[in-house]
């Protein structure tokens, strides 16, 4: 540990450094309070020893003033005293001190404290660890639950959860949503042609590609389905969703991924439909529903083309 020696006196210092040494800590000297509350507000410290009486501010009103400062981690403090009695005993607890020690300094009671405390700031540590591994482990759950891992895009929760949120934006604001929806032509011929692990790569490919192309920061592009993609762009009308459609047909075909099943073109492409809110639906399934019809005309109307309800 990284011990902190708070003491008047160099005498007693040198003592709990011989002690502290011996334990195998590293020492640090403060000469009174003010020291002590400068060197903690810049250095991490693991364990302090508190002498009480001392000029200027005493260690009681350091302790009080350490366990006020913001951003600064617990470790443990032991005061050391002349004064035995309850009341100072007590002062020392309720300052924040977390054990008390008689002074003359009694070398062994010192050590064992010592070996106390430094039980109790590895314990806490191990507990931070656990903390850190927690939150990394939760962080990595919430992506699970909201991004597809093949693609990397939002996963089907995620649009779900986004339309709502957007839907219910662009109502009470009065302001247009648009919804793309995307689905690669032929994909079953492609999976047949160059089997499924080639199909999954090509939709990895055609999800980055659909996930480069809407820049706003409310903007969401996801994998709606296995080979759907669909792009929400809120405080978007019609001619902005059909240029980002436009965008996304042309990006996937330039890709120029082959797909020589294909009876449109010699590499993959994707139909896409367009749908926008200015207040005629009343619930996200509706906008989704419209997009789906002008998608199914683009596929009709001859596929790796744009349509919008
Ligand atoms: P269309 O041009 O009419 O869209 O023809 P299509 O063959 O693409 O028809 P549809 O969209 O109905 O086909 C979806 C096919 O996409 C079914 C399945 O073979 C394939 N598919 C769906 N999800 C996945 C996936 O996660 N991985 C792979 N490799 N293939 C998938
Ligand atoms: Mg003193
Ligand atoms: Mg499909
Ligand atoms: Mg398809």
């Amino acid at each position: 540990m990284k011990v902190l020696i708070t003491d008047d006196s160099k005498a007693i210092r040198m003592l709990i450094a011989e002690c502290a040494n011996s334990l195998g800590h590293e020492v640090i000297h403060a000469e009174d309070g003010g020291q002590a509350i400068n060197y903690i507000s810049e250095n991490d410290v693991d364990l302090v020893l508190m002498d009480v009486e001392m000029p200027g501010i005493n260690g009681f009103e350091t302790t009080l003033a350490i366990r006020a400062m913001d951003d600064i981690d617990w470790f443990p403090i032991i005061f050391l005293s002349t004064k035995t009695d309850d009341e100072s005993f007590a002062n020392g607890i309720l300052a924040g001190g977390d054990a008390y020690l008689a002074k003359p300094l009694n070398p062994v009671r010192l050590q064992l404290t010592m070996t106390a405390m430094e039980r109790i700031y590895n314990m806490r540590r191990k507990l931070q660890v656990a903390q850190k591994d927690l939150q990394v482990a939760n962080k990595k759950l919430e992506r699970l639950a909201l991004y597809d891992q093949l693609t990397d895009l939002a996963n089907r929760r995620n649009y779900d959860e986004t339309m709502e949120r957007q839907f219910n934006l662009a109502k009470r604001n009065k302001i247009p949503l648009s919804l793309v929806i995307g689905d690669i032509d032929f994909f079953k011929i492609y999976n047949d042609r160059y089997g499924h692990q080639q199909g999954d790569n090509c939709l990895a490919s055609v999800a980055k590609v659909i996930g480069s192309i809407p820049k706003y920061p409310t903007d969401r592009a996801c994998r709606y389905g296995g080979e759907e993609f669909a792009v929400i762009l809120p405080e978007t009308d019609l001619q902005g969703g059909l240029l980002i459609a436009e965008k996304l047909r042309l990006a996937v075909f330039n890709k120029n991924i082959a797909h020589e099943g294909s009876s449109v073109a010699t590499c993959v492409t994707m139909s896409l439909g367009v749908a926008t809110y200015t207040g005629q639906y009343h619930t996200p399934e509706e906008i989704l529903k419209a997009a789906d019809d002008a998608l199914y005309r683009a596929k009709e109307y001859g596929r790796n083309r744009v349509e919008s309800s």
